[in-house]
């Protein structure tokens, strides 16, 4: 067991005693019913007022009040949407525009796809009747190229904006910019907590509409000492709720789909141990690449005298609401992209969450009755090593994405951009020679023509500029599965835990000489041969979704292809072509072994090939990697083997013959004979 003490309490609105709001999902009430007992509901024909009578409005409620799923419908019913005029509502995860858009549909009594529709990248649920689209806040920066000044749009809700995401950030800056010329357009910033002064501000003292919250207090726990390892110290504690705690759903926050998975297995092969000993759990996960029928689930009721745990990651903090949960539990964690500039390399790695976080996922357990909230670290830990708010996404990324957009939006004095919050200046400066070195702006800074095709591929610039280049070796055909297979990277080989060496031995059997690019392309082939058969997949331990989706993103930049002039055709077997164009873009994301194990080209980071890569055991002497991923070292995911020439051939405008020496040549040993244990 694991010991919590309780320490402080986050205040409600609520009397602790007040009666518990009625499950909603339980209720037989129509939907209709349901809608009007949300908070915002008393407050319709006032925010419509407000919204009418100011251009820019802030909207401030508790996660759960109904902004994201009510606002549009009170504009569409408002009339808002005459003349075919749109409504976006962006947000910052997949997920969450899917599941809401489902939602309104369903209230409206729409199929989802027609009044009511998302669109997230690779996946378009609109048609020409959609006036009310949620999206996420990328691919309304993307609309930005097709139609600048947003001119079919009446309303724009950038919802969950306390997120702070690199593309919300981004909006906030040209959103300003066209309601100066649109004085028709109007724009409303919903966030969930209470920093709207600095949204206000920045669009020139914009008026805040309050939804009051509705919240029970929620008692906070904490462990008396630091829990060694979270996952099996979450497993035992949701166990020690459920045994011990009176009825009502539990909420667990981890930090991605592997913890999540690994979570829900153990937990269900206890249960499974524990047998009729305990009450039915119903373990339900909830993360981004989730089906959507899987996700759907989380939604559904608890039956009487069962009790159901969600594991989710950060995007039940705000983003989506589960009705009946009474109970939280917070290991404090959750995955963050940093980036330094200095060295130009980008990592994902799993950090302490923030205090306002923090609060955020305690505030939870609070929704229907008087909730707990256990936190797998000391109250000292939340004290004194928490930091008050998480940093934008804009300071501890890479910005490649966003100043190639920018470019092509004309905006050409990055420096003077709007930004609520401006990036470093090194990441700024770091951004444009990159690209520079990809070949998409000019000496001058200004947009090339190859730079002008890179943006309007919906991807990486370096995946672009892999996908440019394939035409040049003739192998688009491979590239662009490449290209697909790396979108749905790390979800592609399932291995369940009981079948650990079948799995392996099957991954195993992918292999092929010059590293994993090469692997994701020849499952995909072969998947391809087998007809896209799902007995396949089941066979050989793929995933029959990723595979689908794998196989949805390369139709749609087969599809781009020709708006960028490039022909389709096959390397026929010539692989070195296929690594070559792989290479052109990826040619900033290069390591060599040194003496002293891998080191990056330019920086000399000491880096480590990814236990699971299938050149683990090669350890060729150049290679290039698609990202890094720090965990308890910095690892390279997806590697592939190079020649330091083909740099010399891809970017000489990078790389100096000088360089690419190699003073160790004749004394490296080929393989270090370690095994993968020794080593992972
Ligand atoms: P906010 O945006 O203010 O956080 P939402 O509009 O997302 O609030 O949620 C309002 C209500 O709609 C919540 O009570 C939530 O439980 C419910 N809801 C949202 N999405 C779904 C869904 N997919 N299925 C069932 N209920 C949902
Ligand atoms: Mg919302």
């Amino acid at each position: 067991t694991i010991e919590f003490v309780r320490a402080t309490q986050l205040q409600g609105d609520e009397e602790p005693s007040a009666p518990p709001v009625p499950n909603q999902a339980q209720q037989k009430e129509s939907i209709q019913a349901v809608r009007r007992s949300l908070p915002v509901f008393p407050f319709r024909e006032e925010l419509l007022a407000a919204i009418a009578n100011h251009q820019v409005l802030i909207i401030e409620g508790e996660t759960g009040s109904g902004k994201t799923t009510q606002i549009p419908q009170y504009l569409f019913e408002e009339g808002y949407t005459k003349k075919s005029m749109k409504i976006a509502c962006t947000q910052p995860r997949r997920v969450a525009a899917m599941s809401v858009a489902a939602r309104v549909a369903r209230e409206m009594g729409v199929k989802l796809g027609n009044e009511v529709g998302y669109s997230i990248r690779f996946e378009d649920c609109t048609s020409e009747r959609t006036v009310l689209r949620y999206m996420t806040d990328g691919m309304l920066l993307r609309e930005f190229l097709s139609e600048p000044d947003l001119a079919s749009y009446r309303v724009v809700m950038v919802d969950e904006a306390h997120e702070r995401t690199l593309h919300t950030d981004i909006l906030f800056g040209l959103i300003k910019d066209v309601a100066r010329f649109r004085p028709e357009l109007k724009v409303l910033v919903a966030s969930a907590t209470l920093d709207t002064a600095r949204f206000s501000t920045f669009f020139d003292d914009a008026p805040v509409f309050r939804i009051p919250g509705r919240r029970f207090p929620v008692d906070i726990f904490y462990t008396k000492a630091p829990e060694a390892d979270y996952l099996e110290a979450c497993v035992v504690s949701v166990l020690q709720i459920h045994v011990t705690q009176p009825p009502g759903d539990i909420l667990v926050f981890l930090t991605g789909q592997e913890e999540i998975e690994a979570a829900c297995e153990m937990l269900q092969d206890r249960c499974r141990r524990l047998g009729s000993k305990i009450r039915e759990l119903l373990v339900l996960p909830i993360y981004a690449n989730l089906p959507s029928d899987m996700q759907a689930r989380i939604f559904q009721p608890t039956p009487p005298g069962a009790r159901k745990v969600v594991v989710a990651t950060n995007i039940a903090e705000t983003s989506l609401t589960i009705e009946g949960i009474i109970y939280v539990l917070d290991p404090g964690f959750c995955k963050q992209k940093s980036y330094n500039p200095r060295t130009g390399m980008e990592s994902l790695t799993v950090t302490p969450c923030s205090k306002a976080s923090a609060n955020q996922r305690a505030g939870r357990a609070g929704r229907v009755a008087a909730g707990k909230c256990f936190r797998l670290y000391t109250a000292w830990a939340y004290q004194h090593e928490l930091e008050e708010t998480t940093v934008p996404e804009i300071q501890r990324t890479s910005l490649g994405n966003v100043v190639l957009l920018l470019k092509s939006l004309g905006i050409h004095d990055l420096m003077h951009f709007d930004f609520l919050d401006p990036p470093p200046y090194e990441t700024l400066l770091l951004a444009l020679e990159q690209l520079y070195a990809l070949g998409a702006l000019n000496h001058l800074g200004e947009l090339t023509t190859s730079g002008r095709k890179m943006a309007e591929l919906p991807v990486d610039p370096m995946l672009s500029k892999m996908i440019l280049a394939s035409e040049k070796y003739s192998c688009s055909e491979e590239i662009l599965t490449v290209a697909a297979m790396l979108s749905v990277n790390n979800s592609i080989f399932y291995r369940p835990k009981d079948k650990v060496v079948h799995a392996d031995n099957a991954r195993v059997n992918f292999f092929l000489p010059g590293g994993d690019h090469l692997v994701l392309l020849n499952v995909y082939t072969q998947w391809a041969e087998s007809g896209y058969s799902s007995q396949w997949c089941y066979e050989n331990f793929v995933q029959f979704r990723s595979m689908r989706r794998a196989r949805d993103v390369r139709e749609q930049l087969e599809g781009l292809l020709e708006r960028v002039e490039v022909g389709l055709s096959s390397c026929q077997g010539d692989y070195i072509r296929v690594r070559k164009a792989i290479t052109a873009g990826y040619f900033y994301h290069t390591a060599r072994l040194t003496r002293s194990g891998y080191r990056t080209v330019k920086q000399q980071q000491t880096v480590f090939i990814h236990p699971n890569s299938s050149l683990f055991e090669e350890q060729p002497r150049w290679l290039l990697y698609h990202e890094l991923v720090l965990t308890t070292k910095e690892f390279m995911r997806q590697v592939l083997e190079i020649e330091s020439s083909w740099l010399l051939e891809v970017a000489p405008h990078y790389y100096k013959a000088k360089e690419l020496e190699d003073p160790h040549a004749k004394k490296m040993p080929k393989k270090t004979g370690k095994t993968r244990e020794e080593l992972g």
